[in-house]
Formats: structure tokens, C-alpha cells, sequence
């Protein structure tokens, strides 16, 4: 396996932590979200940014040895899967769902991919019954933060389509 430049971008939807607006990789962790495992790894102290709201942005790997991401043996780049379930889980109250369309080199797996380049799309429109803080609002502040368009999921899906192919098994 390699990672290989595609002809045409790839759409796919995964999620992210969402906070004040920002869209942030990481992980989910016992009811919890914590931003950019691997940075907190190499650099404790650095603070985690969320995904660009102005530019698309190339994709960096924080492994100790360095090498241009995505690459086929380590989990950087730009990850998002090729299908969106119908009730998507919700592993903590920051966790918003989105569509991406994604570019450049690409390290495809069985169940999605990791991408040079990928921007959001659109996000989820999908009540998360664990945000008392934010009280549903975060999709929305987020949408609003990258100028993209908040959607219920077959909304989401169709508009998707439009950037790029989505490899989602029909249902
Ligand atoms: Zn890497």
C-alpha cells in the first residue's frame, strides 16, 4: 500500500471536537475529547489549533521520524470515513459530524482514508443530548465559523456529492 495522488477528490464524513467554533482532530476517550493525541505526545505544551477556517491546509505528521503525510504505516493525515451511519455516535459533548472533500495523496483503507489536503464541507445537523453547555449551538457557531452549511444527513449527503466521489455503500 501507498499513498497515491487521486484524479478526482474523495468526499467523506467524519467528526471532529468541536469548541468555540473551532473543528479539532483528536480523539474520544471515555466520554471525553482530547485534541490531537500525537502533538500532546511530541509537544506537551503546544497548544492544539482546530482545522483552518480561511485556507485549505496540508496535512503534518507529529511522529518522532518525520515524513510527509499521510503515510501508508502511521494514522497522519487528514482521516474521514467513506460513510456516514444513520445515527453517527456521539462520544462526548463536543463531538460534531461532517462531510469533507479531500485531495493531494491519499492512503486509502477498507473503511475510509487519510488524505494531503481536505477541507470541511458541511457539518450535521444532529442534537447532541450530552451538550448542556453549548445546548445544540455548536454545530451551528462552527458552520458559521468555516461559512459552510449545516444539513440533516441525506442533505448532507447529496450536497456531498457535488465535491467529489463519495464511495458510500448504497443502502
Ligand atoms: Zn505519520
Amino acid at each position: 500500500m501507498s499513498a497515491e495522488p487521486v484524479a478526482q477528490p474523495l468526499v467523506g464524513f467524519r467528526r471532529w471536537g468541536c469548541k468555540r467554533g473551532g473543528l479539532y482532530s483528536g480523539i474520544f476517550v471515555a466520554g471525553r475529547f482530547v485534541p490531537n493525541p500525537a502533538l500532546g505526545m511530541v509537544a506537551p505544551r503546544v497548544r492544539p489549533t482546530p482545522w483552518p477556517t480561511d485556507h485549505d491546509r496540508v496535512a503534518k505528521c507529529f511522529a518522532l521520524r518525520g515524513h510527509d503525510a499521510p503515510f501508508p504505516d502511521c494514522n497522519c493525515g487528514w482521516a474521514a470515513y467513506y460513510s456516514l451511519a444513520t445515527e453517527p455516535d456521539l462520544p462526548a459533548p463536543e463531538c460534531v459530524w461532517g462531510a469533507v472533500v479531500a485531495w493531494g495523496r491519499i492512503v486509502e483503507c477498507e473503511t475510509g482514508f487519510r488524505a494531503q489536503f481536505a477541507r470541511p464541507l458541511a457539518l450535521l445537523d444532529r442534537e447532541n443530548p450530552d451538550d448542556i453547555r453549548e445546548q445544540g449551538r455548536r454545530a451551528a457557531v462552527a458552520t458559521e465559523a468555516y461559512g459552510i452549511v449545516l444539513l440533516e444527513r441525506d442533505e448532507l449527503i447529496a450536497y456531498a456529492r457535488w465535491y467529489g466521489e463519495v464511495r458510500m455503500a448504497a443502502e
